[in-house]
């Protein structure tokens, strides 16, 4: 079976990385267009934000890995970090957990909302 689910860091690192490329193409049709100029300054604008959203996120990402648990992965014993309670192996891709309750439990990302644990919590009351 194969898992749609990827390491979270890594996935936000794509979007960041997504995200600079999406702006340099923006400032370069900008640059195509430069003989018309209020679509050359909108189209560098956008550029420059996309670019600058993608600084934030690598920001945001540089303050999720403080918080992400470095474990070592059990199938590819690969160092690998994990974000939330449930979180897949950066490298082989491999389902992780933290909670010992759910060990062996099938993977699904709804152990990350903490609504669902609120649900739980309500049934066991
Ligand atoms: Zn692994």
């Amino acid at each position: 079976m194969a898992l749609k689910y990827s390491n979270k860091i890594n996935k936000i690192r794509t979007v960041a990385l997504s995200l600079v490329f999406v702006g340099m193409i923006i400032m370069y049709i900008g640059l195509i267009f430069k003989n018309i100029e209020w679509l050359m300054v909108t189209l560098m604008i956008l550029g420059i934000i996309a670019i600058g959203l993608s600084t934030a996120i690598y920001f945001w990402i540089g303050l999720l890995s403080t918080k992400a648990v470095p474990i070592v992965c059990p199938e590819c014993e690969k160092p690998t970090k994990m974000l939330g309670r449930v979180d897949a192996c950066m490298h082989c891709k491999q389902p992780l957990t933290l909670d010992r309750n759910l060990e062996g439990e099938e993977f699904d990302e709804k152990y990350n909302s903490s609504k669902y644990w609120k649900e739980q919590e309500k049934k066991s009351e």
